[in-house]
């Protein structure tokens, strides 16, 4: 029996969950394991009965590696699908590695004191998981994760070489609120309020926080600003596109987000050093989480749509081309599938899809990887299957 262990219940779990449920022939069996139970077993509730996928739910901390072996012991799965947050990710490897597991997750390793995140870290396991015969897949979110399938697939069928790469990731999601995150906000806030960096010519470029801005003319969405960001899969990106001069990553914000950001940051709302308050030690940060409307709320208010893709600049049959993928993704019809927003929905689809991959074994490599070392195309045809078509354009407009 195909079994996966989902770790974690929030916003992008509970996609990926929803989906697993939607493809019981791949999925027969799922085990729901998070922090707080009672979430895992409400999702759990509202799914049985519409799937022939069984589900169970446990309860577990995966900060702690002994209980992590247990669980996995206990329910056996082909693949664990780290959906918790990305300080738990060297910990849960740590269990895999125990139990001889596959393992996929949507973001890479970040230490909970330092706002830093990097593969390096998750990399340091790759000899360890070659020698125990399992494949871990990094980044099976939508950036990174479709970004770098999108990435594998130009190269592939559409360029001899790619220099250039711009990752767009466009949100003209309109939920209501003056301020609000759509995922984790405290992974979200410490993500846009790091500098920026961008790879070229075979170095970092560092810039400061949204430094860079451009104007980009989004298929189905139309004219928004966007700014440069740091963001992990150029990591990866720039070490395994052969022949790659540049990558950049663009956000959108609208200036009501920039705003307030601004003003949280300058009175220290942002900061993850604790303080004394009241006698209690505190993290401002996770303070700011707990007084902002949760991610997973947003859902029926979000109307509106995303585009996320990549701009690819590079040679063919000794010609230079441009070539543009990306999908469009409406908050609404999300919602009305699965009742979550967009966001999380772009994330949770490829996170089921790599766990499919694995647990199907048509990607297997024993090792720790990123997306775009496998062969994009079972990749995009499951894309366009479970709900995130993607369009392609042969004349894009380029960013400056
Ligand atoms: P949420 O905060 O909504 O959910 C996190 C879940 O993890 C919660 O269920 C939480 O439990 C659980 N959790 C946290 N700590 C632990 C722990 N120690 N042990 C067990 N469970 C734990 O986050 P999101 O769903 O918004 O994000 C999930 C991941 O997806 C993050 O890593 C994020 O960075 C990533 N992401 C990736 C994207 C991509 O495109 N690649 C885009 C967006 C997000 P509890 O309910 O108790 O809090």
């Amino acid at each position: 029996m195909k079994k996966a262990l989902i770790i974690g219940c929030g916003g992008v779990a509970s996609v990926a969950i929803h989906k697993c449920c939607q493809n019981s022939k791949v999925f027969e069996e799922i085990c729901i394991a998070s922090r707080t139970k009672s979430k895992c077993d409400a999702l759990k509730e509202k799914l049985q009965g519409t799937t022939k996928t069984k589900i169970t739910t446990a309860q577990v901390d995966a900060n702690d590696v002994a209980a992590l072996i247990a669980l996995i012991k206990k329910v056996q799965p082909g693949v664990v699908m780290n959906l918790a947050l990305p300080y738990q990710d060297l910990k849960i490897m740590d269990a895999c590695l125990a139990t001889k597991t596959n393992y996929i997750d949507t973001a890479n390793y970040e230490p909970e004191d330092t706002a830093k995140f990097e593969y390096s870290w998750q990399w340091a396991y790759r000899k360890k998981f070659e020698e125990a015969g399992i494949t871990a897949l990094l980044g099976s979110g939508f950036d990174p994760g479709v970004t770098g399938v999108f990435s594998a697939y130009a190269l592939k069928h559409q360029f001899d070489e790619i220099n250039h790469i711009d990752i767009l990731d466009c949100n003209a999601g309109d939920h209501g609120y003056p301020f609000a995150t759509n995922f984790n906000p405290e992974i979200n806030i410490r993500e846009v309020s790091a500098k920026g960096s961008y790879w070229e010519n075979g170095h970092w470029v560092e810039t400061e926080p949204m430094e860079i801005k451009r104007v980009y003319d989004f298929p189905q969405i139309g004219p928004k600003d966007m700014y440069l960001l740091h963001h992990e899969e150029l990591e990866s990106l720039a070490l395994n596109m052969p022949g790659i001069h540049r990558i950049r990553f663009f956000m959108t914000f609208g200036q009501s987000y920039l705003t307030h950001l601004k003003c949280l940051e300058d009175v220290g709302m942002t900061s993850i050093k604790p303080i004394n308050f009241e006698g209690k030690e505190i993290i401002p940060l996770q303070f700011l989480k707990a007084v902002l409307p949760d991610p997973s709320s947003l859902g029926p208010r979000t109307k509106g749509k995303t585009n996320i893709g990549c701009i690819f600049r590079g040679k063919k049959d000794g010609k230079e081309k441009s070539y543009y993928l990306y999908n469009v993704c409406d908050h609404q019809e999300c919602y009305r599938e699965v009742g979550s927003q967009a966001v999380a929905y772009t994330t949770g689809v490829p996170a089921m899809i790599g766990g499919m991959m694995l647990l199907t074994e048509t990607w297997k490599k024993p090792g720790v990887h990123n997306i775009e070392e496998f062969d994009p195309d079972p990749f995009m045809d499951a894309l366009n299957r479970w709900g995130l078509p993607w369009q392609e354009s042969f004349h894009p407009d380029l960013v400056e």
